[in-house]
């Protein structure tokens, strides 16, 4: 049985976010999630974060490690979309989604690494997206920086590995969560007849993916890479 972890999951006031801290909790072990606004769900201590600033992230680390201990267990989950054709997206819009989905996780791994790095024990779950490897038109900000997210893992795996530190990538298709219920009918409709499955997945479909990878089951797993997208991304 894997023993109790100390987890951090940030964007977990809604969405996949909330689901995995959920499913966290229900396991036993000790939760945190960041939020900008709202809160975790029942059994999460929630502190306040921002991906985009730094200083706002090891605030929230070292409380969580003064309430919950260090952390073991980092889930990169706060992710945005700003999606548009590439003649008309603006390069805020490119910099907006680097910053929040690629480089707010870079700053939430690097913080979770000192704790891990000193207990020779971590488990480090990125977030991506099917479209990160797939490719998506009008989401050339998002799809660039999810699959860098691919390479952070697989650089973490090859630089933190030999300290009982894993690094994976889970990369969801299409979860219903306020992120998908953003798009046109028609949108929705013809994403979801290209699933082989032929739905869509409920966030708690990724939440068990997240939980099994952060267990002992799987600590011989680093720098892959999991879909849970009903067929939708195969060989990508
Ligand atoms: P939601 O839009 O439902 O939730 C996004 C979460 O990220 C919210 O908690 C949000 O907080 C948080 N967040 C956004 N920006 C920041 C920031 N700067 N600092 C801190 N938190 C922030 O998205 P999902 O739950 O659908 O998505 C979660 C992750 O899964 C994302 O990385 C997304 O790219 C990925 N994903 C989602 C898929 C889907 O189909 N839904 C498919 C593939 C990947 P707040 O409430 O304050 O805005």
């Amino acid at each position: 049985m894997t023993p109790q972890r100390t987890v951090l999951i940030t964007g977990g006031n809604r969405g996949i976010g909330f689901s995995i801290a959920e499913e966290f909790v229900a396991q036993g072990h000790r939760v945190a999630v960041t939020a900008r606004s709202g809160s975790g769900p029942a059994g999460a201590l929630t502190v306040i974060a921002d991906v985009t600033d730094a200083a706002s992230l090891d605030a929230a680390f070292t409380t969580v490690e003064a309430e919950l201990g260090p952390v073991e267990v980092v889930v990169a989950n706060a992710g945005i979309t700003r999606d548009t054709l590439l003649l008309r997206m603006s390069e805020d819009d490119f910099t907006d989604v680097i910053d929040t989905n690629l480089t707010g996780a870079f700053r939430t791994v690097k913080r979770a690494s000192k704790g891990m790095l000193k207990a020779r024990f971590g488990r480090i779950i990125l977030i991506s997206s099917v479209v990160g490897l797939y490719g998506s038109a009008g989401q050339v900000n998002y799809s660039a920086s999810k699959s860098a997210l691919v390479g952070m893992a697989r650089s973490l795996t090859r630089e933190l590995g030999g300290r009982g530190i894993t690094a994976n990538v889970v990369a969801p298709g299409f979860i219903e969560t306020d992120m998908t219920a953003a798009l046109p009918e028609d949108q929705q409709k013809a994403y979801q007849q290209s699933i082989p499955a032929g739905r869509f997945a409920t966030p708690l479909e990724v939440a068990r993916v997240v939980t099994w990878l952060a267990s002992d089951d799987a600590g011989y797993i680093s720098g892959a890479v999991i879909p849970v997208d009903g067929g939708l991304g195969m060989g990508h």
